[in-house]
């Protein structure tokens, strides 16, 4: 007899004991769910603070004044794509002399005012071209 009832007192401290946990448990959840919300927030602002700071290629209009050409009969290779030029493709020329696909090479200055060969600022050479 003394048995049962000692479990049933256990039984009833171990519910109490949840009894009173459950409530810090779901306040413990509620703030989870707010920190997690707050870093995917601050990893947002912090992204596009980033895309602001680095997003330095060269406008569209600038990138139309660059040197267009027509591939001739070549067996080069644009280094942007590693495809090698066909006769009659749109080709731009950078000032310092390298060539690569038109579509290759504004994407790439979309993002990059350099050469993705030699490194050379092309947004300098053509405002120095606009002087
Ligand atoms: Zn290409
Ligand atoms: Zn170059």
């Amino acid at each position: 007899m003394i048995s049962i009832v000692e479990e049933r007192k256990e039984e009833q401290q171990n519910q109490e004991f949840e009894f009173e946990e459950y409530p810090f448990r779901i306040w413990e959840q509620v703030a989870d769910q707010y920190r997690q919300e707050i870093v995917t927030l601050q990893h947002q602002i912090w992204q596009s603070n980033i895309d602001k700071f680095y997003q330095k290629g060269i406008p569209k209009k600038l990138q139309q004044k660059l040197k267009k050409m027509k591939m001739g009969k070549s067996n080069r290779q644009c280094s942007i794509c590693c495809n090698n030029f066909q006769k009659d493709e749109t080709i731009i020329q950078l000032p310092c002399k390298h060539i690569y696909h038109q579509s290759c090479l504004f994407s790439w200055l979309d993002h990059s005012t350099k050469c993705p060969n030699c490194r050379s600022d092309v947004l300098e050479a053509l405002k120095d071209q606009e002087k």
